[in-house]
């Protein structure tokens, strides 16, 4: 028996040993991202506890967007792409940081996504709907309604929906 422990004790050691190895990497590596400038406030903000960490990352383990479109996302978050407020900090290409569209606050990442008060009257609205039309579509199909468009990105709500057997109904932004 004894013979058969000491290779797996050596192999956990062993194992135990890279983990450790891993872990320490990915705190320098860490460290050092948090310690840029501008890349920094996404993990400055996620230890602030200002975005979940876990849920921020989720969408990077299921690996489903092609490579292009997930460097645009994770670029966006390093907050590495050219808003004013970059070209002013980082590049030293331009004076004045605030925002094109609203001229009131400076042109970040953040701003853009979700506090500017220009994108807030119409873009943020499409967005809104956009997310909630994806849910809209799934119901639908778990509930046997007929769909006119093989897509979620395709498909338009209609307000009021009624499943083929004809006992649910699914509304669409209406009171209730
Ligand atoms: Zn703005």
């Amino acid at each position: 028996m004894k013979a058969h422990n000491k290779p797996n004790e050596k192999s956990d050691a062993k194992q135990e040993g890279i983990q450790h190895t891993m872990a320490r990497l990915g705190e320098v590596l860490k460290n050092k991202w948090k310690n840029e400038l501008m890349h920094g406030e996404y993990i400055r903000n996620i230890d602030r506890q200002l975005i979940s960490e876990e849920n921020t990352f989720f969408w990077l383990s299921k690996g489903d967007l092609k490579a292009e479109t997930e460097t645009e996302i994770v670029v966006a978050q390093d907050q590495a792409i050219q808003t004013k407020y970059y070209a002013t900090k980082i590049l030293n290409t331009e004076t004045d940081s605030k925002c094109r569209l609203c001229q009131q606050f400076d042109e970040t990442k953040d701003h853009i996504i979700s506090a500017c008060l220009i994108l807030a009257k119409e873009q943020y609205i499409k967005r809104h709907d956009k997310v909630c039309a994806q849910l809209h579509f799934n119901i639908c199909k778990e509930t046997g309604v007929q769909l006119d468009k093989k897509h979620w990105y395709e498909h338009v709500p209609k307000s009021v929906e009624t499943s083929q057997g004809g006992n649910v109904t699914v509304l669409w932004n209406q009171e209730v």
